[in-house]
């Protein structure tokens, strides 16, 4: 699950050579906290080698023979590309080990954005494609009942219907492995995210299994491919889940996705659109090529 990364309760043995945070399970997301040892203290930091701020949220409890600067749970953003002090450990007996029990969680996103009033999306197909609307907010609601996704909007298409991306911005994760779709909520979808340039996130999930054109911290033009649509993870039918989300944190420092209303444009000129359950549409967002027009009528079939 891309949204919340878990890093549970891990019990540390901190030696005063060094102190090792580590987990059992792989993460995708290039960002982990390590500890550097500098002058009887332990500095415990924060590196995002990834492409998007990453909130992250530290527990640092119960130490024995040491001291935290500072009291849990610590919760810090880290931008892109940058290691940051996140506390710093005081050995209160040095050369005697020392233990402190941690846990941290991150996600992907700075928190408290706000969506730009302005911003606009595409339908996030190629021009001419039609789509129905599986789910939409003010219609029968059967999955999006979280608030990461009560703005979300299914489209239902094909399985490899090309998916472009709505909006510009920057590919921040991908995942493309899973195969499985069905009616149960722990089957994973594949998905790429996309950070818009005021902060918020756009999810284009269920997607087709390694059909994603697009690489980590590739940037993006909107009408751009970025992948094929599916039916991976919790999905009972081919569509493709869109949702715009904004990062917040929760008063115990834990992070909460926000879905954002979403003001999709179409035809042209482009106009809004207030999409609801089963409307049928067929995408356009550019104006037709010019048609020239003949001194005599002619048809289509005589003129090409
Ligand atoms: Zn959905």
């Amino acid at each position: 699950m891309f949204i919340v990364k878990k890093k549970l309760q891990l019990l540390l043995l901190v030696s005063f050579f060094a102190m090792h945070l580590s987990s059992a399970s792989q993460q995708d997301y290039p960002f982990k906290l390590f500890a550097r040892a500098e002058s009887g203290k332990q500095m415990l930091l924060a590196q995002n080698n990834g492409p998007a701020p990453i909130l992250v949220t530290v527990n640092l409890l119960n130490p024995v023979n040491a001291t935290i600067d500072r009291p849990s749970p610590i919760t810090v953003v880290v931008p892109p590309g940058e290691t940051i002090s996140i506390a710093t450990v005081h050995i209160t007996v040095p050369g005697q080990q020392y233990k402190i029990s941690s846990s941290y969680k991150f996600s992907v996103g700075t928190p408290d954005v706000v969506q730009n009033p302005d911003a606009t999306y595409l339908l996030p197909f190629k021009d001419g494609q039609e789509i129905t609307v599986g789910q939409v907010l003010g219609g029968k609601i059967s999955t999006h009942s979280g608030l990461a996704s009560k703005y979300a909007v299914d489209f239902t298409v094909p399985i490899g219907t090309p998916i472009v991306a709505a909006r510009k911005g920057k590919v921040v994760d991908i995942d493309q492995n899973y195969s499985e779709g069905g009616a149960d909520p722990l089957l994973k979808a594949n998905h790429v995210l996309i950070l818009h340039e005021d902060g918020t996130l756009g999810l284009y999930s269920h997607l087709t299994q390694n059909r994603i054109p697009v690489t980590f911290g590739q940037r993006i033009e909107a009408g751009e491919l970025i992948g094929y649509s599916g039916n991976t993870g919790y999905s009972t039918g081919p569509h493709l889940h869109f949702v715009v989300l904004s990062n917040t944190r929760t008063t115990d420092g834990t992070a909460q996705y926000l879905s954002q209303p979403v003001k999709f444009m179409n035809d042209t000129p482009a106009h809004e659109l207030e999409l609801h359950q089963y409307d049928k549409l067929v995408t356009h967002h550019h104006a037709s090529p010019k048609v020239t027009t003949f001194p005599h009528p002619l048809h289509w079939s005589d003129s090409l």
